[in-house]
């Protein structure tokens, strides 16, 4: 339907065939599909509860503040619900200054207890890897802090700003390209003051046009203070658009209550970037949190970090975006994982990126394909990147490859 037809039927004339559709009572509300993955997390999430919180009902659990304050933080609480490896208990006692531990008893209950390469828990549980500095590798790899015009935001691209709002997280990824920043300092959320001086510094910049929130997570801000930057970005006339960066609908979906989706829609059009690691974490409560911000107006596009041993074959990466699909999500992005300091471990070659593209590409809905790209080192912004389909020229002819790797001819003059 394009915007001619929504104005016809808004006219709604007396006598309009259309009447008897608009008279239709609604349909009953669509139940929330499941994802294709992950057939066993309702198993597994169970089974966590009875033997890690007998005594909590749905009340406590489904409540996202209760998650939050039950979240494993350190040796003794991770070692009372995983089998730690010696890696994995060394490092965990020897972390000190980086990037903390943090992990949902909703999350982790989506992790195999006695599997140190269970994908999830690779991303979330350090190991001695990660203490050590490679070639390449900074605390800041993409010069952010060069680009920062006043505390916490970012003005790298002509026409957008990246607010950092919070540092904060329902969970520590251990890949994270912000690890010298989120977590730190107690915790501590942003304050007024700070916003009030990014605010100024976009609404002062008539070429910003778009803002996304970022972090840390903004999701994990109590309502009334996401209300109040929301309210007060939306007021600047010059921004467009709105976005958020955030991982709270994968690691802590109780958060998308209806009281959030309903504050949110007041402030369209807003956009959400959801971080979706892997297949795994595709479960009925995802379903309805992706559910809940769709059924807002929220479109929902997905990043993935490709990480070595967690997404980085076909096959997983075709589950996580045959399953977000099915949710409302468009995979949107497959990032080169950053070279943060201490990410060797995690860091797959470039061709890996473009292997999976291209195991996708054709296989797939197109919908389904995300943009692999490479943040360039330095500052230089996201470049994208995709298998070449383009063979060479001969005479008149293009030669094109296609997704079976067959070659066929696009007429194109030269000089046409
Ligand atoms: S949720 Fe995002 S900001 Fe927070 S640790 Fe993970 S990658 Fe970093």
């Amino acid at each position: 339907m394009n915007a001619q037809d929504c104005d016809r039927a808004d006219d709604d004339p007396e006598g309009d065939p259309s009447r008897a559709f608009l008279d239709t009572p609604l349909a009953p509300p669509r139940p929330v599909p499941s994802p294709t993955s992950a057939p066993d997390a309702r198993q597994r999430i169970e089974v966590f509860r009875h033997t890690h919180f007998p005594d909590v009902g749905d009340d406590q659990w489904g409540d996202w503040q209760w998650q939050l304050q039950h979240r494993y933080r350190d040796l003794k609480g991770l070692s009372r619900i995983l089998t730690l490896s010696d890696d994995e208990l060394t490092t965990i006692q020897r972390i000190g200054g980086r990037l903390p531990v943090g992990i949902t008893p909703y999350y982790a209950s989506l992790m195999d207890p006695d599997d140190p390469s269970d994908p999830l828990r690779m991303t979330m549980v350090p190991v001695e890897a990660e203490l050590v500095q490679g070639p390449g590798e900074a605390d800041d790899p993409l010069g952010e802090d060069g680009h920062m015009v006043v505390p916490g935001l970012v003005h790298r691209y002509p026409d957008r700003v990246l607010f950092l709002v919070t540092n904060f997280c329902a969970t520590y990824c251990r890949y994270c390209t912000r690890a010298r920043l989120v977590g730190h300092t107690g915790e501590y959320h942003f304050n007024k003051a700070q916003y009030e001086k990014a605010i100024e510094y976009i609404a002062a910049h008539p070429e910003v046009r778009d803002v996304l929130l970022s972090g840390g997570d903004p999701l994990t801000m109590g309502d009334d203070r996401l209300e109040w930057l929301l309210e007060r970005l939306r007021a600047i006339p010059h921004v467009e658009f709105l976005r958020i960066g955030t991982k709270v609908p994968l690691v802590l979906p109780q958060r998308v209550t209806e009281k959030l989706t309903s504050m949110l829609k007041r402030f369209h059009p807003l956009w959400m970037s959801v971080h979706v690691m892997h297949p795994n974490e595709l479960t009925p409560e995802v379903a309805q949190a992706c559910d809940r911000l769709s059924s807002a107006g929220i479109p929902l596009g997905s990043q993935t970090v490709l990480v070595r041993g967690v997404n980085d074959d076909v096959e997983t990466m075709r589950r996580m975006v045959h399953g977000l699909l099915k949710i409302r999500v468009r995979p949107y992005y497959l990032y080169q994982c950053d070279p943060i300091s201490g990410s060797a471990h995690l860091r797959t070659p470039i061709e890996k990126g473009l292997e999976l593209v291209a195991g996708l590409r054709g296989f797939t809905t197109g919908y389904g394909v995300p943009q692999f790209v490479v943040d360039a080192p330095g500052g230089g912004g996201k470049i994208a990147l995709q298998p070449t389909s383009v063979v060479g020229r001969d005479g008149d002819d293009v030669l094109l490859r296609n997704y079976e790797g067959n070659v066929f001819r696009y007429r194109d003059p030269v000089g046409a």
